[in-house]
């Protein structure tokens, strides 16, 4: 709206994204609206209705009209209107008679009538009582009497146009709400004009890759890009082709779009931004349209980036379920958006970047080359990337001298780049809460916390024997873990509730780019350690094991099913890397395979069950006194471990860990969800 206000205060130029359609009206005058025509009419309407009928007649009833104006002989005609009223005409030197009777001034009937009326019951009975009358008064009672039909316009023209009208408000409302923050701001005629936000000469985009840390080779892939905005003659001189787009493939919050904007920074040029399912609406073509629109004010903008985010929520394989009514106007939006992607120069520069974070679920046609012909990962940022995020954000906060950056990379495992923004947001709202003047150490960890598990639940009920079975479920897990050999060994249990959390273990995983059969076992075995403990202590089972058996379910279909670690089955992998194929109707193994697979995973659950529960009770002392500590204190660290069971033998020196540990949550309960 603000948009169009700009152009008819005589703004010189329409001052972003595309030329509107002008809606009537010059510069300078104030729009001219057909609202008024309609109300002007309207009330001229009134007006006349008001004028030419004068004061309305007042009622009376039939004793009087009999009884009074009929026996004197005022009356000088009575007009049977719609069979259902009687209109009353007194005669013109009778009026001053009855003035008494007719309200002051204007309310006042007109002279001519009619002056009185009353409502009849049946034009029989009136009619019959009429000529009674007129019998008993005989001369001086003789009235004409008419009849009338008479139309009220007004109502039934209103009552005629009343749903057409009701619907077309409504029409508009739909519109208007649908184009809303549109290229358009609320004109029905730009569905299908792009919804892309524009940075261009006057919001530039000012973020650099300064402000992009970690994200090495992503970055280094992306300068390059920069490189062909800036001087695409040094490419295009030797005959090479820019390429047309790169598509950033990673977790949410790794930095993706924060990377592109940095693109359009650095090259200094016009950015495109809309979201994958912004395209999409419940109108046929408007997607398509939204494409063409898009790349037509692209390509006057050029040199110049487009980014798509989540395009797979247009990019999504086609027809991978013909039988289930695949999406019609989504198939159109991507095929305009693959005619669209062909279509333009090559060298026209402009640059089309997209993000996803399911590269695999996008169709084939998107990546083929001349399209989205590089892909760029952008990992979750390891413990060193960590270090360089933190230092990006926590560069505004006012910091104790105790906060350490390494410290907090470390304490972080598995958190991407935005959930450390909001780590050090978070860690400044806490100590703004607590009256501090500056951010320490503690804020950072609760803020963690925080983030991790949500809210610390101090008055989540909690009785002391569900409390007991969580303590012996996570030393279960801790006992099992550390005793094996192939187990990731653990750094810290908790047992304090958590959002959804009923407890927590941090383990540390081996930097491994295989996983060997042994290792895979001894990890479900581990995963078990919580359940077998339930069962050897209490001689009963909880619910609360319930992430635990989806993981290991998880395992060991993964290992029957698409890695071969199943004799019986064989060296078979039933696992689709192209992910174009879909397996929940029709399954690639027979019915027997199917059986086969299911006997063999539950071979492998109950063989590590078993081996699970033998730990324990090999290990029954230790694991009590680990549960009890567990109980006293809420947490617990590798060193207490160390101090019940001794050091692990072929665990690696600690030393050797330096100089960062990588933790990562492996095993976290939390209450089914029934
Ligand atoms: P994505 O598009 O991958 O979902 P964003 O680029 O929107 O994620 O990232 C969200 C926020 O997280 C950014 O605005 C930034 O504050 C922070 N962030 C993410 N990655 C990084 C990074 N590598 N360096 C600095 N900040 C980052
Ligand atoms: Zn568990």
């Amino acid at each position: 709206m603000a948009e169009k206000e700009t152009t008819n205060n005589g703004g010189d130029k329409t001052p972003k994204g595309a030329k509107k359609p002008s809606v009537g009206g010059s510069k300078n005058t104030p729009k001219f609206n057909p609202i008024y025509i309609y109300g002007v009419i309207l009330i001229a309407f009134f007006a006349i209705q008001y004028y030419t009928s004068g004061g309305s007649p007042v009622e009376t009833s039939w004793q009087e009209v009999k009884n009074t104006m009929l026996k004197n002989g005022d009356v000088e005609k009575i007009v049977v209107v719609n069979k259902t009223q009687s209109d009353i005409y007194l005669k013109e030197a009778a009026y001053e008679k009855y003035k008494s009777k007719f309200p002051q001034n204007f309310g006042a009937p007109a002279k001519i009538g009619p002056h009185f009326y009353f409502t009849i019951g049946s034009v029989d009975v009136f009619e019959k009582n009429l000529e009674n009358a007129l019998t008993e008064f005989g001369e001086t009672g003789k009235v004409t009497l008419t009849y009338e039909i008479r139309h009220d316009y007004l109502s039934e023209l209103l009552g005629w146009l009343f749903f057409p009208l009701l619907l077309l408000a409504v029409w508009f409302w739909v519109f208007r709400r649908m184009s809303k923050g549109g290229g358009g701001g609320g004109n029905i005629f730009n569905v299908g004009k792009s919804q892309a936000k524009i940075f261009d000469k006057e919001s530039r985009v000012s973020t650099t890759f300064k402000e992009v840390a970690g994200l090495a080779e992503a970055k280094q892939e992306i300068e390059e890009i920069v490189e062909f905005l800036k001087n695409p003659e040094r490419y295009t001189k030797l005959g090479g082709k820019i390429p047309k787009g790169a598509l950033l493939v990673g977790p949410p919050g790794t930095g993706k779009t924060l990377l592109a904007k940095a693109v359009a920074g650095e090259a200094d040029v016009p950015f495109f931004s809309m979201s994958g399912s912004d395209f999409v609406e419940m109108f046929v073509g408007v997607g398509a349209s939204r494409v063409r629109d898009l790349f037509k004010q692209a390509k006057e903008k050029a040199p110049c980036i487009v980014f798509i985010d989540e395009i797979d929520a247009i990019g999504r394989a086609r027809g991978r379920n013909p039988n289930m009514g695949s999406n019609d106007e989504r198939e159109n939006t991507l095929n305009q958006l693959l005619t669209e992607m062909d279509g333009f120069d090559t060298n026209s520069g402009v640059i089309i970047l997209g993000a996803t974070n399911r590269a695999d679920i996008l169709d084939r046609a998107l990546m083929r080359a001349g399209r989205f012909d590089r892909q760029i990962h952008v990992e979750l940022p390891d413990v060193v990337d960590r270090k360089e995020i933190f230092m990006v954000h926590l560069r505004p906060l006012t910091l104790s001298e105790d906060v350490n950056v390494i410290f907090l990379a470390k304490q972080t495992p598995g958190f991407s780049g935005a959930d450390i923004a909001n780590v050090c947001n978070e860690a400044a709202l806490i100590a703004a809460r607590n009256k501090k003047t500056k951010v320490e150490k503690q804020d950072f960890l609760d803020a963690v916390d925080r983030i991790v598990g949500g809210l610390e639940k101090k008055n989540k009920i909690i009785t002391a024997d569900e409390k007991a079975i969580i303590a012996y479920h996570e030393a279960g897990h801790a006992t099992v873990s550390w005793l094996l050999e192939h187990a990731h060994p653990l750094v810290k249990v908790t047992i304090v509730p958590r959002g959804k959390a009923l407890g927590a273990a941090w383990y540390l995983p081996e930097e491994r780019q295989i996983t060997t059969r042994d290792q895979m076992l001894d990890e479900v075995c581990a995963t078990l350690g919580g359940r077998a403990a339930e069962e050897l202590i209490f001689n009963k089972i909880s619910t609360g094991a319930q992430n635990d058996l989806e993981k290991v379910t998880k395992t060991t279909y993964s290992m029957v099913c698409y890695f071969g670690m199943s004799e019986k089955v064989g060296n078979v992998s039933y696992y689709d890397s192209t992910g174009q194929s879909d397996y929940s109707f029709n399954k690639p193994y027979s019915e027997k395979t199917a059986e086969l697979i299911d006997s063999e995973i539950k071979e492998l659950i109950d063989t590590a069950f078993i081996r699970a529960k033998d730990i324990l009770r090999k290990n029954s002392e230790g694991h009590k006194q680990l549960a009890e500590l567990l109980l006293e204190r809420e947490v617990i660290f590798t060193e207490d471990l160390e101090k019940i069971f001794g050091a692990r033998p072929w665990g690696k020196k600690k030393d050797e860990e330096l100089p960062f540990v990588e933790a990562a949550i492996l095993a976290i309960e939390t209450e089914p969800e029934v």
